[in-house]
């Protein structure tokens, strides 16, 4: 039996952000199947009030309070599907955990995303940014996803090629409220090759038989290597990753590499990727930090809410950190996560 929508009001937000920003929703409903997705979508169109889709709140940033309804995603759920000897799909429906998930998969002797683990945030929110560490991507393994269509009202299948994936990017991000995942498969092995080309993980297993290793081995060292590295939002909030590596091509890069000789990049095909966190760290901002709100001494990459920190705070310090980038090296960098709320 399906039960409808239980719509609260004025509901904080606080601990389902891990910036930990204090702001509130003005109407918030958790959505633990497709039926009450449909009713909420529904009433929300009555009402003429914006929606949000809410996953573990790990990549947004809440500018304000959200004057909405939001769509808490609280659909459970796992099974494996089409086993052969090699292969199986994992379906993990939108509001399962995705590290858990990446365990459940490790433990249970398939590979593919054990270089994932520790990314927080629910099995859904996964497609939308292509969720990306240490080498591997979701698209890698991302066979389809099951969405509610926004403009058909139908529950539709969407191929891994129907996404448009790409660097933290995706179809979903691009077309914000065209669809909301309901599901996502997963297409893992038990034989293909575990990748351990990234260097933190190569010198972090650089005493392990490489041949021995199992998925689980992989998804505990990427562990060590993450807590080792990046701040745990349940002790300094934060978004994870607050820039995105920009790209810029041949001619600019070249430029660039004559003033600054020790600039980090990564060649591309098309042009040349380059590290925020180096560009970061170069202006002088690695460590900063204000009455509310800084960056990580560890990691230039991310913004940490210190102290009671706003949204507003956030944002102003983003955009100081953009600006003397900007000054110094000519880059433009662009923000990852999702801005929301009133500005
Ligand atoms: C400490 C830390 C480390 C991180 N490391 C990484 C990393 O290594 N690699 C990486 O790629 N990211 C990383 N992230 C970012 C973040 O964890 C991922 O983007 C994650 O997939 C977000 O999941 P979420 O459920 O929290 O999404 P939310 O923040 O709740 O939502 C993100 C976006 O997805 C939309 N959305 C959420 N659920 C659905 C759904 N079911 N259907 C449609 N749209 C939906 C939301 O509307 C929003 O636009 C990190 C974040 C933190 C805090």
């Amino acid at each position: 039996m399906s039960y409808g929508p239980q719509i609260r009001e004025q509901v904080s937000l606080k601990d389902l952000n891990t910036m930990a920003i204090a702001v509130k929703a003005e109407q918030f409903v958790d959505i633990e199947n497709a039926d009450q997705l449909v009713q909420a979508l529904d009433i929300a169109r009555e009402q003429q009030v914006e929606t949000l889709v809410l996953g573990g709140g790990s990549n947004l940033v809440f500018a304000g309070n959200f004057e909405g309804l939001v769509l808490h995603i609280a659909i459970r759920g796992r099974r494996w599907e089409q086993v052969t000897d090699d292969t199986a799909v994992l379906a993990l429906a939108a509001g399962e955990n995705w590290h858990d998930a990446v365990l459940y998969a490790a433990r249970s002797g398939y590979r593919g995303i054990e270089n994932l683990a520790l990314i927080p945030g629910t099995a859904g929110a996964a497609p939308v940014q292509n969720i990306g560490a240490y080498g591997v991507e979701l698209c890698d393994t991302l066979e389809s996803v099951t969405a509610l269509d926004w403009d058909s009202r139908h529950v539709v299948t969407l191929s891994a090629e129907h996404c448009q994936f790409a660097y933290r990017d995706s179809f979903f991000k691009r077309n914000p409220g065209r669809y909301i995942i309901l599901e996502i498969r997963l297409r893992l092995s038990r034989t293909a090759p575990l990748k351990l080309g990234y260097r933190d993980l190569q010198d972090y297993l650089s005493d392990a038989d490489a041949e021995k290793l199992s998925p689980l081995d992989v998804a505990e060292a990427v562990m060590a290597v993450r807590r080792r590295k990046l701040p745990d939002p349940e002790t300094l909030p934060n978004t994870g990753s607050f820039f995105k590596n920009p790209v810029i091509d041949q001619a600019q890069f070249e430029q660039l590499q004559k003033c600054f000789p020790d600039v980090v990049f990564y060649p591309l095909t098309d042009g040349v990727k380059l590290a925020a966190a180096w560009l970061i760290d170069q202006a002088g901002w690695k460590g900063f930090r204000n009455a509310r709100v800084g960056i990580h001494n560890r990691q230039a990459l991310v913004l940490i809410n210190h102290s009671q920190g706003t949204g507003q705070d956030v944002l102003a310090l983003a955009e100081d950190v953009r600006e003397s980038v900007r000054e110094k090296f000519g880059v433009e960098l662009e923000v990852e996560p999702g801005i929301v709320g009133a500005r």
